[in-house]
């Protein structure tokens, strides 16, 4: 399993950016990536309290970044979905349709959560009311990006999560 740093900024604060991919860590990349981070803790609509922000990456890498986020984001609800669309599928076929369909979802739920815990993302965003946290799977990028927002938490804080 690997480590995730967390740091965070108040909200009011624009995070600066070390000029490294953070993705793949090449100094200057050519590219910057808008990512949106939606607030979805009770009480909050999808675009309240949201945030969005550009970080420094590499065309290529903004590429797998975008589709990691895309994928983690749906995945619980596309394997749902394939879960009904099994039960569609071999209900006709089958008395035992409905506990295939659900083992199959649960398996896949199951299997989505622990790519999660093995490989989380390399980088993510997670407004609350007050502050966001930044993410990192990267101890040395999380460092850099420490070194240049100095309203970042105290040393020390740099805890894995
Ligand atoms: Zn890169």
């Amino acid at each position: 399993m690997k480590r995730t740093l967390s740091l965070t900024l108040p909200r009011e604060v624009a995070p600066v950016f070390p000029d490294w991919c953070i993705v793949c860590g090449r100094e200057h990349p050519d590219h910057r990536a808008s990512l949106f981070a939606a607030e979805m803790r009770r009480g909050h609509s999808f675009f309240s309290g949201s945030y969005s922000l550009q970080v420094p990456c590499c065309t290529g890498c903004a590429f797998s970044l975008h589709a990691r986020r895309i994928i983690s984001g749906w995945a619980p609800l596309l394997i749902v979905i394939c879960g009904l669309a099994l039960f569609v599928a071999i209900e006709p076929k089958t008395k035992s349709a409905g506990p295939i369909a659900w083992f199959t979802g649960a398996f896949g739920i199951i299997a989505f959560v622990v790519w999660r815990v093995a490989f989380p993302p390399l980088f993510s965003v997670e407004p609350h009311d007050t502050f966001i946290v930044y993410e990192f799977r990267d101890v040395a990028m999380a460092e850099g990006f420490r070194r240049v927002n100095p309203r970042c938490d105290a040393p020390g804080s740099l805890t894995s999560a």
